[in-house]
């Protein structure tokens, strides 16, 4: 296959825009009407609003029922000008902040253990992996004397982990996961070394959505000395509700001793607008080694408690006003819907002969064929307006269930279409052929060597007017 050619088509789903809508990559000498602006805006939305609202996303969109929207966007729309940077002039969002860490430590455990558990709120996952990854290399460099920290983490785990240790300089022990697709206890606490600073487990991880064997592999960091951290990105606002609603969710969070640190997604399934997540540690003295802090500059004393200086106050009030809004209750109910839906969708796919869904789901629902190509089932499936996340190695695709889904008829149609693609592709086996999955895009791209140039490629491309 030709690299122009996937080029071309990378560009039309990344540029749909070029030629047929106004282009501003110099100011506009008088400034544009804020009517024509709104009008524009409003333009892209609606051509970009039915897939996601009619239920055609894997992920991505959570929540989205739009009186709860409105009134996300109400909430920001109050505060968008508030920058908890400055402390004094905005006591509100630190407010909000501290009781957004509160809620949500209770909810993963912080009544059952005799430690206190502390935390801030970050930007999204990325940034909450990023921040405990960093403070864990700084807590092992003044507690431990390690100047060459590593960690462990199971083939699963998010690539944060990944971005964390390019950026920070933690070497980086990546360990296959056992046929199971959860975390190989033994593999894990053999690759320990007296570098190693941090493990990591995941609750679930984003591939598979199969959570990992947290409670033994917290012990085994227990027994080392070294800090474990639950990355509950995905799943820290709904497993606990599935607990109490009576599904088998293993033990993941702070219940569990040997767990130090978790992050977890407001901006996921805690229903929150984009650009929020939680990072939680057990203790004070840990969460200080995330902290910022600069005594001596001309500026003044300086304290950032994150990686961003300048923070958008009003995505943290958002925040917080979904997880007051929705109360246990509201999420008690979204977690019963979405996990009902899930079952569904697990069921349908088991019922199609040529696939297979890996291991036994609760949400994020990973399917793959051993007779068919499952990225031409993709494909097929894109065309009929889905939008999934591909995986690879090996090659599979999920949907991760959400609120979305749970509207009527939308598994029964997903259902429908996936038997229908599986059809077209029995039909047509030419479409076969080897494909790599660009997260967070359907499209999936075939691609021999140089992989990673070509994706560097294509983000110098997103950044073109
Ligand atoms: C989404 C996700 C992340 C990263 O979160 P972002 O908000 O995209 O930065 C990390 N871990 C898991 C398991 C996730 O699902």
């Amino acid at each position: 296959m030709d690299v122009a050619k996937i080029e071309e088509g990378l560009l039309s789903a990344l540029k749909p825009y070029r030629g047929k809508m106004p282009t501003f990559d110099r100011f506009p000498k008088d400034g544009l009407a804020r009517e024509d602006v709104l009008d524009l805006i409003n333009q892209f939305y609606q051509l970009e609003e039915p897939r996601w609202r009619s239920g055609h996303v894997s992920g991505a969109v959570y929540h989205g029922d739009q009186e709860h929207v409105d009134f996300q966007n109400k909430v920001y729309s109050i505060q968008s000008q508030a920058n908890p940077l400055h402390l004094d002039v905005w006591p509100s969002i630190s407010k909000f902040e501290a009781e957004i860490v509160s809620m949500t430590a209770h909810m993963l455990g912080a009544d059952l253990t005799d430690d206190e558990i502390v935390g801030t709120v970050s930007s999204g996952g990325s940034e909450s992996i990023l921040l405990a990854m960093k403070t864990y290399r700084d807590w092992a460099r003044a507690i431990k004397n390690i100047t060459q920290p590593e960690m462990v983490i199971p083939s699963t785990a998010h690539v944060a982990f990944e971005k964390a240790s390019q950026y920070f300089g933690i070497k980086m022990n990546r360990v296959p996961v056992g046929a199971d697709f959860r975390a190989d206890i033994k593999a894990m606490e053999a690759a320990i070394n007296p570098n190693t600073i941090v493990m990591v487990g995941s609750a679930p991880p984003f591939p598979h959505g199969i959570v990992d064997p947290i409670e033994e592999l917290s012990e085994i960091a227990r027994s080392h000395g070294i800090g474990f951290h639950t990355d509950a990105c995905l799943g820290g606002f709904l497993l606990p509700w599935a607990e109490k609603l009576g599904y088998p969710v293993p033990k993941f969070d702070f219940r569990l001793k040997g767990v130090t640190s978790m992050s977890c997604d407001t901006h996921k399934y805690g229903y929150a607008a984009k650009g929020t997540s939680v990072v939680l540690y057990r203790g004070r003295k840990l969460r200080h080694y995330q902290y910022y802090i600069a005594t001596d500059w001309m500026g003044g004393l300086y304290l950032s408690p994150t990686l961003t200086g300048s923070r958008p106050g009003g995505l943290s009030a958002a925040a917080w006003a979904a997880l007051v809004s929705l109360g246990e209750k509201g999420y008690l109910e979204a977690a019963r819907k979405i996990l009902t839906t899930a079952e569904k969708i697990k069921t349908g796919i088991r019922a199609i002969p040529e696939l297979f869904v890996i291991g036994d789901p609760l949400f994020v629902i990973a399917f793959g064929s051993k007779e068919l190509d499952i990225y031409a089932i993709t494909d097929v499936l894109t065309q009929k307006g889905w939008n999934l996340n591909g995986l690879q190695n090996p090659p599979a695709v999920h949907i991760a269930t959400t609120l979305r889904h749970t509207e009527k008829g939308v598994a029964e149609q997903f259902l429908k279409d996936l038997q229908e693609s599986v059809e077209y592709v029995k039909q047509h086996p030419e479409i076969q052929g080897s494909m790599t999955p660009v997260y967070g895009m359907t499209s999936s791209v075939m691609l021999r060597g140089a992989v990673d140039e070509f994706l560097r490629g294509l983000l110098d491309t997103v950044f073109e007017a």
